[in-house]
């Protein structure tokens, strides 16, 4: 079978793969086309793909492969070029995009979502939103490093003190932890929150110290799924004061927190940001979903009356987009191992696989969306 790698038309930056990925791909007996430019703002030139040993080509010729793969999730215009009975493999939101499910079935083809990948420890090698958290916890750092404008590490020097940059994460999940990490590597006096106290150690391991809120209200608040569920009154009221409290002590701030299927729980007040210094600076990671912070705005750098920049980017993971790209082609030739058992360049799908049943959203023009529910291991 042949694979397209198109250009990605939105956050243009990433591609699915990369010349180390599509050697990969062909080992498992499969042609490659990629898409002329489509690597170049990920350090992937055209003739890194040549010397790779495939194709460069047209946006029709990648378009009219019999397996499509991309980052972002096809538009419309993309939809109507895939043949029938072709398979497109994209990060698609399944649970938030009825209209676009409806447009792939309505195109007669397969529709694989790499974001669908079951949260169990035999998928993570090719969980994408695992690779792209974890970049894009990184990258929330070096961003508010640079908007902060001072040095995060303490000093003693025979000019003075320099006293450490103080930074509070919250959500302790795959970003927030990379966050933590970015942050305490440069020097940073590291303090982070989660509602699943399991999370504690983690949070220590990554050398931040976690804020412990009273356990009783806060036990074991981890879905079947292993994600987390919305607060309970109780909770919030816990919180809130904590939130508080925190962010007027902090320089930092990066809030990461998210309830899957949900919009991202409004966290800090606009009253709690007023009271934040002048100079501080917010990440809200959790933009795209709405916000965890009174005043975010998507893809926006906001800065409030008091003088506190908050950064909305949804497009962190973007901003490193060549290990971006080389983490998502990994997982993408991952995948295709999974379902290419024979390495003989044909895709086929096992439906008693939950790994397989739980990404395939559309089969030959039919909705296998949601499947059915699976327990973490
Ligand atoms: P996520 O992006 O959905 O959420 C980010 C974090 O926000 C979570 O840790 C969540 O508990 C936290 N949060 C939600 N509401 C909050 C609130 N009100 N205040 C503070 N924090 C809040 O989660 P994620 O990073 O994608 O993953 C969560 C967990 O799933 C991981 O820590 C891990 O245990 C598990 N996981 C498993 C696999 C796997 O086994 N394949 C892969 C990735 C993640």
């Amino acid at each position: 079978m042949l694979i397209g790698i198109p250009s990605e038309s939105k956050q243009g930056a990433l591609v699915a793969a990369t010349a180390k990925t599509v050697s990969q791909l062909t080992n498992l007996g499969y042609d490659v086309i990629v898409e002329s430019g489509a690597g170049d703002l990920a350090d992937q030139p055209d003739g890194a793909f040549t010397a790779a040993g495939v194709r460069v080509g047209t946006t029709e010729e990648v378009w009219a492969a019999d397996v499509v793969v991309k980052v972002n999730a096809p538009t419309h215009e993309e939809i109507g070029r895939l043949r029938q009975g072709a398979t497109i493999i994209s990060m698609m939101a399944p649970g938030r995009s009825p209209e676009l499910l409806e447009e792939l079935q309505a195109q007669g083809v397969t529709a694989l979502a790499m974001d669908a990948v079951p949260r169990i420890s035999r998928a993570q090698s090719m969980d994408v939103l695992s690779s792209m958290a974890n970049v894009a916890g990184y990258r929330a750092v070096v961003e508010a490093a640079h908007e902060f404008g001072r040095m995060f590490t303490g000093q003693v020097t025979a000019a003075g003190k320099i006293p450490p940059a103080r930074v509070f994460v919250v959500g302790a999940g795959v970003a927030g932890l990379a966050a933590i990490g970015a942050a305490s590597a440069m020097g940073a006096v590291v303090r982070a929150f989660d509602v699943r106290p399991e999370v504690a150690e983690q949070v220590e391991s990554m050398g931040a110290q976690f804020v412990e809120l009273d356990r009783s209200v806060f036990k074991a608040e981890k879905s079947s799924d292993g994600y987390a569920k919305e607060m309970t009154e109780e909770q919030r009221a816990a919180t809130a004061a904590m939130y508080d409290e925190e962010a007027r002590a902090a320089d930092i701030v990066i809030t990461t927190a998210l309830i899957p299927g949900r919009p991202a729980p409004r966290l800090l007040t606009a009253e709690t940001v007023a009271g934040m210094r002048n100079g501080s600076v917010i990440v809200d990671m959790a933009a795209a979903n709405g916000g965890n912070v009174a005043g975010t705005v998507a893809d926006q750098r906001v800065v409030t009356q008091n003088g506190v920049t908050i950064l909305g980017y949804t497009d962190l993971a973007g901003r490193l987009a060549a290990q971006t790209s080389q983490l998502y082609g990994t997982n993408v030739v991952n995948l295709l191992k999974l379902l290419t058992p024979e390495k003989d360049g044909n895709l086929t799908l096992d439906f008693d696989d939950v790994v397989q049943r739980g990404i395939t959203v559309v089969k030959d023009g039919e909705s296998t969306w949601p499947p059915p529910a699976v327990q973490v291991s």
